[in-house]
């Protein structure tokens, strides 16, 4: 039994450099790492359920998500977790419902790259991977007037529940942000949320804004290594101190 659980947040999985991108390399030796270690995967919706049953969290599992849903989830991520039986959660930005109508063959694409086709994410979601929700244009939701926050929430999973024919049951914030009144309308119509409160999950997390941990800073082999290891939590205090200043010097 463990009192913390690491959700990890992923993006794109590519060699070119970027803060949304982590090499395919890393995450291939990083998956094989945690797996060699007796690391397994839970579903994101099963978090929910052990905090509000209040059961500790079993030993030596962790949770993958991956937000926006990016082709590369489908081309690197899923051959490698699949030969593992390990799943994961993707949360995907499926558009307004006019381009959903007219069968769009892809996800339209986000600052220019390559995104899922319903055909990939029927595939997966086959094999146990489970998809949740990240509004329809991925705006900032705490910016937009109520109603079109209630519609970019509502909308998104009403076309992937449609599409896919499942309930869908998680949300996760664009960019991380959220209010009261976003977190309100979120509640209403999903089991939990995912913010991007840098931190492992404890029992007196807040399920409607889940903290993760973000893997724009494990993105290299060593410090991937250190998921799973002692050093974690001490490695993820260090990060968010420089990160609440940031955010700190956004808002001032
Ligand atoms: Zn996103």
């Amino acid at each position: 039994m463990t009192s913390l659980l690491p959700i990890l947040t992923f993006h794109d999985i590519m060699n070119r450099p970027s803060v949304i991108s982590i090499p395919s390399e890393v995450f291939r030796k990083g998956i094989d790492k945690l797996y060699q270690s007796g690391y397994r995967t839970l579903r994101l919706t099963d978090i929910a359920d052990f905090i509000r049953s209040r059961v500790p969290f079993p030993d030596r599992f962790f949770v993958l998500t991956f937000d926006d849903g990016y082709a590369s989830v489908y081309n690197e991520a899923f051959p490698i977790l699949n030969r593992y039986g390990m799943s994961a959660t993707v949360f995907l930005t499926v558009g307004d419902e006019k381009a959903s109508r007219k069968g769009r063959e892809r996800l339209p694409s986000l600052g220019g790259r390559v995104m899922l086709s319903w055909e990939e994410i029927r595939e997966m979601q086959r094999t146990g991977f489970e998809f949740g929700a990240h509004t329809l244009t991925h705006p900032d939701l705490t910016r937009l007037p109520p109603d079109q926050a209630k519609s970019e929430i509502c909308e998104s999973k009403k076309i992937i529940s449609d599409t896919l024919g499942i309930p869908v049951k998680s949300f996760s914030y664009p960019y991380g942000r959220y209010n009261e009144q976003i977190r309100d309308i979120v509640r209403q119509h999903f089991v939990c949320a995912c913010s991007d409160k840098l931190g492992a999950v404890s029992r007196k997390s807040d399920i409607y804004a889940l903290e993760r941990v973000e893997m724009y800073y494990f993105r290299s082999h060593n410090r991937f290594n250190i998921i799973g290891t002692s050093l974690f939590p001490w490695y993820m205090r260090a990060v968010s101190i420089p990160r609440r200043f940031k955010r700190y010097l956004q808002y001032a």
